[in-house]
């Protein structure tokens, strides 16, 4: 039995998105910039995607862009804000826990004249509003926070954020990396002040390669691309309708069982968590108060997690040793969250889907027990 444990890296495809992407390449494969039928079915294709969509965070179809994936989005609004608001303001604030396409975006815009502040976990390990709204000036363009970590699962209190930041300086524009909470939790973009969201098809059952960015009606930011009419001609580029349709597919169909979904990854949190705490060694980085349930980190005492996710894999359970995105070097999560070294180079990150089941939890926590016996006799 295969036991995929690294939804958070990506999702195997649901069948909705399949038979969506199939039809669209085999029957609707039209251009859906072209002034006939066939180019009238694609759009079609394009406007009942953006219908789910939105209902899932409940904003407006016309608010919503599809792009490449997250990290164009991410870019987008970053840089297409920096574009449209340079001459209002120069500072961007965001904290240094996000994912690396919004942490090197940053970069790329310190690098060109802007100023970024970095905000900081307190002790506890949480953002606390203030902090955000404290860093905020009369001089600050956005603001850019994630809904939840890819590597801890932590949910931030961006709708707290948006609230305290607007009341700071109300022309501050407020966006959120919400790849790792987008269809997973409950989340209603309206009335919440954040301007800009970015989510990703591949976290949520859609193939690879399509992202939407959110952005509220009235905000602006500039293009990033040049070219035809397609999108307002705001993300120009012959409009992918295979992988928008599958995006559409796989949304309509875990929408309307999102508290069910939730529920089980609920249940199967407290059941792995449970499970791992008779395992000597084993350190839960959860705090279910504070997290998801579908994200778990872990250390594993004097195992590297490199060495235990090779010694998993041998045994078809496949988790991740981090984020997939920051191979190899040490966690910058982590070690933002204040764990020892020892603990960032002995974590893991255990990630479940709709189709996780106990009996995965309890095969991957009986493997990881012999882990600790069978790694420890042959030296490592
Ligand atoms: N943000 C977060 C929080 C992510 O986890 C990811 C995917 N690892 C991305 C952005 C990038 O998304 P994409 O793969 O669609 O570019």
């Amino acid at each position: 039995m295969e036991i995929y444990l690294d939804n958070s890296a990506t999702t195997k495809v649901c069948p909705e998105a399949v038979a969506a992407a199939v039809r669209a390449m085999e029957q609707e494969y039209g251009n859906a910039a072209s002034l006939h039928r066939k180019g009238f079915l694609a759009e079609q294709e394009i406007l009942s995607a953006k219908r789910s969509i939105a209902k899932a965070i409940a904003c407006q179809p016309e608010e919503l862009y599809f792009t490449s994936g997250a990290t164009e989005s991410n870019n987008w609004a970053l840089i297409g804000a920096a574009m449209a608001h340079k001459r209002r303001g120069n500072r961007f604030i965001t904290t240094t826990i996000e994912h690396a396409s919004v942490l090197h975006t940053m970069d790329y815009l310190e690098s060109q004249g802007f100023e970024v502040v970095r905000v900081s976990p307190n002790a506890d390990g949480n953002f606390d509003p203030q902090m955000f709204a404290d860093a905020v000036n009369d001089r600050t363009i956005l603001v850019s926070c994630m809904l939840v970590n890819n590597e801890t699962g932590l949910r931030l209190p961006v709708e707290a954020i948006a609230k305290a930041v607007k009341r700071k300086n109300s022309e501050t524009l407020m966006h959120t990396d919400a790849v790792q909470g987008f269809l997973k939790l409950p989340f209603r973009v309206k009335n919440t002040g954040i301007d800009l969201l970015s989510a990703s098809g591949h976290k949520v059952y859609a193939p690879k390669g399509i992202g939407i960015l959110y952005r509220r009606k009235g905000v602006r930011i500039l293009p990033l691309l040049h070219g035809g009419e397609q999108q307002n001609g705001e993300r120009p580029g012959t409009d992918n309708v295979p992988l928008i349709a599958a995006f559409g597919a796989a949304v309509e169909a875990y929408f309307p069982h999102q508290r069910a979904y939730l529920d089980q990854y609920t249940a199967l949190c407290s059941r792995l968590c449970g499970r791992l705490a008779e395992i000597p060694g084993v350190s839960i980085h959860h705090d279910a108060e504070r997290m998801v349930p579908y994200i778990l980190n872990i250390s594993c005492e004097r195992l590297r997690s490199e060495v235990l996710m090779h010694y998993l894999e041998q045994a078809e359970i496949y988790v991740s040793s981090g984020s997939a995105c920051a191979r190899g070097e040490k966690s910058h999560v982590l070690r933002a969250m204040g764990l020892p070294d020892t603990e960032i180079d002995t974590a893991l990150r255990i990630s479940f889907s709709k189709d996780t089941t106990p009996e995965m939890v309890d095969a991957f926590a009986d493997r990881l027990a012999t882990a600790f016996t069978e790694l420890e006799k042959i030296g490592r």
